[in-house]
Formats: structure tokens, C-alpha cells, sequence
């Protein structure tokens, strides 16, 4: 019987930006005068039970979503973040 050759696993991916990817891509957004900045989450990445602030309803650990905040440089984009909420993502598309 001939062996099989191991299959070619010499090419192991290296992604340059891997968590970007895992991610989802940040994009911005401007509502109600504002601009945010709004990063996807996706199932996987989803591993805390948040409440959206759309609906006051629960996000669930595992289901997508989204994660946003104001892109204010005037008050800094740390503190921006720290203010960031999460929101279902239909609750987002409404808001
Ligand atoms: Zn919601």
C-alpha cells in the first residue's frame, strides 16, 4: 500500500492583523449629529451578557452585536471608550 504523503501544512496563515479580522471592521457612523465610532462583535467575541441601552433589554453572551462610542476628541478618545455601550444591532441601526 503506498503511504500517503502528509498533506502540505507547511503554509501556516500568519494574518497580519488577526483581531481586526476576528472583529469585524470598526467603521464610523454619524447620528444625531454626532459621529461614532462603531465596532461589530461578533458570536464568538460575545462573551458577556451586556444591556443594550437601545432597549434596555439584554445582549446575551454568543449573539452579535455591536459595540459604539463617540468619536469626541474633545474629551479624549480614552475616556470616549470608556463610555462606550453595547447595543443590538437592529437597536443601533434605529437609534
Ligand atoms: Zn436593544
Amino acid at each position: 500500500m503506498p503511504r500517503r504523503h502528509k498533506k502540505d501544512r507547511d503554509r501556516d496563515y500568519e494574518p497580519l492583523d488577526l483581531d481586526r479580522a476576528r472583529q469585524g471592521i470598526r467603521r464610523t457612523e454619524t447620528k444625531r449629529g454626532g459621529r461614532y465610532i462603531v465596532q461589530p462583535i461578533s458570536e464568538k467575541n460575545a462573551q458577556k451578557t451586556y444591556t443594550c441601552p437601545g432597549c434596555q433589554l439584554t445582549i446575551p453572551p454568543g449573539q452579535a452585536h455591536v459595540v459604539a462610542w463617540e468619536d469626541e476628541s474633545l474629551m479624549g478618545a480614552e475616556r470616549a471608550i470608556e463610555d462606550r455601550r453595547h447595543w443590538h444591532s437592529h437597536c443601533w441601526r434605529i437609534f
